[in-house]
């Protein structure tokens, strides 16, 4: 049995920690509007996990879940605003981590833009990644 991959994250102010024990999926940069707003910035940075891999370690009370759509909740320190995850009713044994909350280094790079035809009118992409008008 090979050994399941481990890696550390936090948010802003420390009060919640998290650890996930298994794979880090694809990383998707996405610009909708409401990523944007979510994380006050061009784009976010998510990948996806596996909820059985994710465990909060440390201030569980602190997460608060927003119902951003009628399919999606965000959810982030109550204390500091950072976005952890995201969590979608068609897909409920994933979580969409956002990925700039990790400590442990992350040796993988960003594989695709989404919501392009959404994206912040002042922002220019300057990767040659893939890039899609919505979610491909
Ligand atoms: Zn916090
Ligand atoms: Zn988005």
């Amino acid at each position: 049995m090979s050994e399941a991959k481990q890696y550390t994250g936090s948010c802003l102010c420390g009060g919640l920690r998290y650890e996930i024990r298994g794979e880090i999926g694809d990383i998707i940069e996405c610009h909708c509007q409401r990523c944007r707003k979510a994380n006050g910035s061009a784009f976010a940075s998510n990948a996806p996990i596996r909820k059985a891999d994710f465990q909060i370690v440390q201030g569980e009370h602190l997460l608060k879940r927003f119902q951003s759509t009628e399919t999606t909740q965000r959810c982030f320190c109550a204390d500091c605003g950072s976005p952890i995850i995201s969590i979608k009713t068609e897909t409920p044994d994933l979580y969409r981590l956002r990925i700039g909350t990790l400590d442990t280094p992350l040796q993988q790079k960003p594989t695709q833009h989404i919501f392009v035809a959404s994206k912040a009118e002042w922002e220019t992409i300057c990767d040659g990644l893939p890039q899609y008008d919505e979610r491909p």
